[in-house]
């Protein structure tokens, strides 16, 4: 596949590879940062962050012809429509990522007990940062720019806001994520290991705030496995919530039962496959049970299997996921001509892959069009014939 090609493919289907790339770049990055302990775990990151700044560099890659606008009126077009009071508050988003961003740094520096910039505070900079940037995005990537707001603002109310609101409750401005893991993540994690067979049990040793499961291995060593805000997954699911609550938003313009049924299913199965992961890491300590190389095995594997069967469960989640959905179907006006080509056709005048999404007409002449690109170029380049008037007779012919 030549670059034209490949970039035409990979704005054909920009939405679903907007989320891989998201996905690549932040499992890249959480590599690199959280440096595991594992040695040449830090050779998976190089690849990821590459295909994922290569998707994102194939998506925005500028063509000849700028290709259709995408469509308006989604779910996510209305509820930022509703949250801004019909795009009124618009104008005023920017002062409000001013507002978080100084917000976020003030508190660090002033009240945080780690002045550090940590995962939380970089995601309220996100934010604040997606809200600045939001009424100078162009219209034509009203989608990658609806999608990176609904993506950092779910991210923020997934990861920030419930950690602000008990760190205001409870008055401790040390309160972590330690706290999810002790009531969502490790009563499970150890039910699920006791059903194994693994007896375990979950402590807590204060100065640790994070809970432990303890147990024995095979081999009759006593282990400890503390579940750190780092290895709780948390923010896997969470990276993972967020970007599939905002591609449904962006890439759906009704919220039918499936597609709620779909939304609840994808955050269930997530939040199940985080609890299997911290299960897998426990009984890889498990089952390699000589002193010396089960607890490294396990400390290897805490790491690596992690983020490997993270992204191989989102790998098959979005399989089944584009198998299922129901696609968005055309709304072609009455009269307006819409043809589903084969797969791989390419739109004549903009390159841009011709999918289901968006309406689709061919020349008399046998060229694909998109019908908007059509419109906008008044006449097929390949016969200069002008567009077809009447395509419903196209329909049949096809
Ligand atoms: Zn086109
Ligand atoms: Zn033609």
């Amino acid at each position: 596949m030549d670059l034209p090609r490949a970039v035409g493919w990979a704005k054909g289907h920009r939405n679903v590879l907007v989320v891989a790339a998201i996905i690549f770049v932040f499992a890249g990055a959480d590599l690199l940062i959280n440096r595991p302990k594992g040695e040449g775990i830090q050779w998976f990151s190089a690849p990821l962050l590459g295909a994922g700044f290569g998707l994102l560099a194939l998506i925005f890659w500028p063509t000849a012809k700028p290709g259709p606008m995408p469509r308006g009126d989604t779910l996510a077009h209305r509820l930022i429509r509703w949250a801004t009071w019909r795009g009124r508050l618009v104008p005023l988003l920017p002062l409000l990522g001013l507002a978080i961003v100084v917000g976020d740094l003030a508190f660090n520096a002033l009240l945080s007990a780690v002045p550090a910039l940590l995962t939380h505070d970089l995601v309220a900079l996100l934010f604040g940062a997606a809200l600045l940037v939001y009424p100078f995005v162009p219209a034509r990537y009203g989608r990658e720019r609806d999608f990176v707001l609904l993506f950092v603002g779910v991210l923020a109310l997934i990861l920030v806001l419930p950690l602000l609101l008990v760190r205001l409750l409870l008055g401790d401005l040390r309160t972590s994520v330690d706290l999810y893991s002790a009531y969502a993540l490790a009563p499970q994690t150890s039910a699920l290991l006791s059903l194994l067979g693994v007896r375990n049990s979950i402590v807590f040793l204060p100065p640790e705030t994070a809970p432990g499961i303890a147990f024995t291995t095979a081999g009759g060593l006593d282990v400890i496995v503390f579940i750190t805000s780092a290895c709780s997954g948390i923010y896997s699911f969470a990276i993972f919530a967020s970007a599939f609550a905002a591609y449904v938003l962006t890439e759906q313009r009704t919220l039918t039962r499936r597609v709620f049924a779909f939304f609840a299913l994808g955050i269930l199965l997530a939040y199940a496959a985080n609890i299997l992961r911290m299960a897998v890491i426990v009984l890889i300590g498990y089952g390699f049970d000589t002193p010396q190389t089960g607890v490294q095995g396990m400390l290897v594997a805490h790491s690596n299997a992690g983020w490997i069967i993270f992204l191989a469960w989102v790998g098959l989640f979005w399989l089944l996921l584009f198998r299922f959905l129901p696609r968005e179907e055309g709304t072609p006006q009455i009269g307006e001509a819409t043809q589903t080509p084969q797969r791989g056709v390419f739109c004549g005048i903009c390159g841009v892959v011709l999918t289901v999404a968006i309406p689709a007409t061919r020349c008399p002449c046998g060229k694909f069009y998109h019908v908007e690109c059509l419109a906008a170029e008044e006449s097929c380049p390949n016969c200069h014939a002008p567009p077809s008037p009447h395509p419903a007779t196209d329909r049949s012919a096809s």
